[in-house]
């Protein structure tokens, strides 16, 4: 297990020395920095912070941490549920909020280039006066886009264009030792050799500090439409799913949601946006499903094939989100779910499985459940399009130690069946020190030490982001 030192007032003035005020020590570092929006992953202050601007910055820091034995845990906008941002070890929490420059376009070859604490809303914002779009569409828009590529964070639009990944060209990176290292090019295909760039992708941190990176846009979309397609239950409603997909309607989305988390969506925006009656039926389940097209002919088409596949699958309606101002509403409400879900409950966890679609009413049947046989209230809606489910257990009654105990007993159970049905244990959230158990047990022995080997290569005194992911050997 590796050992690390405190920052001594010597190390603390070397920090100072490369950020100047944006050094903070003891009460001038910011509380938040202990946890993510998953407090109930535990509390972890570090023992100092900086603010960092520029890769030079990031570099000298990490030369004196690494010559010290600091551990360094990075940060964005700590919107994570994994715990991932949390400094387990003490040590340094390094912040990239104000690493937020959008550096500049490439409109010949339809390239941003920017850094890594720029916000999700601002890089699509921006992407969008110039005429293009990031593809990307966690729901958390206040996320930085670093973080986004250190979860490889997927979204809403995963369905047609994929996740962060996918549009990840090019990065710089600062090593744990301070090395300044340039992984891809902006170019449309490589083969050349291990992709490094790849591996620091949905790194969590583990392995480098991305500071910069360059990010493939695509032209913005001429148009799109949003349809609501309710099911008398959950069943009938994922069974859909394939069928969309099959008739080679190319779909943006579908979002998937329950009666339930309507119920809850309801009761927190006060503004009931999606139906749980239609035709005098109750609705057990919907797809919410959004096509993008080249003009209002194309989508009418896909509007056509979409009611009478819908109307095979034994829908209830087909509802047309027509206006802008009603397809915004529908989308944010679908967005707030997560704040929905918390505005009410006291005690929160979740898991983030991704299983094959097709497997997705046996997920949820069996951990529904779980549920009810722990008295734990569970909470579910998900991208149906892609098999990730994002599942809450929620207690307002319980103690918090009974909370945990009764929730280790559903997720274990939970992502022992998540494997038999051949799922992964995150689709988008990542690992952090959260899941790290599940990870071990869903890869097995000899891939779960092959990630430990990895992380050594890339950091052998283990000071980056220590306890997550794979780094078994530091326990809290
Ligand atoms: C309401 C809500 C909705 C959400 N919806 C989605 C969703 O739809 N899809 C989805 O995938 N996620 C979602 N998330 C989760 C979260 O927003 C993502 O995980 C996001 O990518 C985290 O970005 P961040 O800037 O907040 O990173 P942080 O939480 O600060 O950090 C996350 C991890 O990335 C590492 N990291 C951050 N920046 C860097 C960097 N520059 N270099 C190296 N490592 C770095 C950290 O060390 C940590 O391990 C949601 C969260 C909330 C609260």
């Amino acid at each position: 297990m590796a050992t690390y030192n405190k920052i001594t007032p010597e190390i603390a003035a070397q920090l100072r020395a490369v950020v100047g005020k944006r050094f903070y020590e003891k009460e001038s570092v910011d509380p938040n920095y202990s946890h993510d929006e998953m407090p109930i992953y535990g509390k972890y202050m570090p023992e100092a912070a900086v603010d960092v601007e520029t890769t030079e910055e990031v570099s000298e820091i990490m030369k004196i941490c690494s010559a010290n034995r600091i551990p360094v845990t990075c940060r964005g906008a700590g919107t994570g549920l994994v715990g991932g941002c949390v400094p387990l070890a003490g040590g340094l929490v390094l912040c990239t909020k104000r690493m937020n420059k959008i550096l500049g376009y490439d409109m010949d070859n339809l390239v941003v280039r920017i850094q890594p604490g720029v916000l999700l809303k601002d890089l699509a914002a921006d992407a969008l006066a110039h005429g293009l779009m990031y593809p990307p569409d966690p729901g958390e828009k206040t996320a930085t886009v670093g973080g986004n590529i250190s979860t490889n964070a997927g979204g809403m639009r995963a369905v047609k264009y994929g996740v962060t990944r996918d549009y990840v060209l090019a990065l710089t990176v600062v090593l744990a030792d301070g090395r300044i290292i340039e992984l891809g090019k902006s170019v449309c295909k490589t083969s050349s050799g291990y992709s490094l760039l790849h591996l620091m992708i949905g790194s969590e941190g583990t392995l480098g500090i991305i500071t910069e990176m360059t990010m493939k846009l695509i032209p913005k979309p001429i148009c799109d439409v949003s349809c609501l397609v309710p099911f008398r239950d959950v069943e009938s409603c994922i069974h859909f799913v394939p069928k969309i997909k099959l008739a080679n309607l190319d779909p943006q989305s579908i979002e998937f949601m329950d009666a339930d988390i309507v119920t809850s969506s309801a009761a927190f925006t006060g503004n009931p946006i999606f139906p749980e009656h239609v035709k005098n039926e109750d609705v057990g389940a919907s797809v919410l499903v959004t096509f993008v097209g080249a003009d209002d002919d194309e989508l009418d088409q896909k509007m056509i094939r979409l009611g009478q596949i819908a109307k095979e699958a034994d829908a209830l309606d087909v509802l047309v989100v027509a206006t802008s101002s009603n397809k915004k509403s529908a989308w944010a409400a679908r967005s707030s779910f997560l704040t929905a879900i918390e505005a009410d409950t006291k005690l929160i966890d979740e898991m983030d499985v991704v299983v094959p679609v097709d497997k997705i009413p046996a997920f949820l049947i069996y951990i529904r459940a779980l549920g009810d046989e722990n008295g734990i209230r569970i909470r579910n809606f998900g991208h149906a399009g892609d098999g990730n489910l994002h599942i809450y257990c929620c207690s307002n009654d319980l103690e918090e130690e009974e909370f945990k105990r009764r929730v280790k007993i559903i997720m274990d159970k939970a992502y022992t069946k998540c494997a038999e049905l051949q799922g992964q244990v995150s689709g988008e959230h990542s690992i952090g020190h959260a899941k790290m158990v599940y990870l071990r047990e869903s890869v097995g022995e000899d891939v779960f030490r092959l990630m430990g080997e990895i992380k050594a290569v890339f950091d052998p005194d283990c000071i980056l982001n220590p306890g997550k992911v794979c780094d078994s050997a530091f326990s809290v």
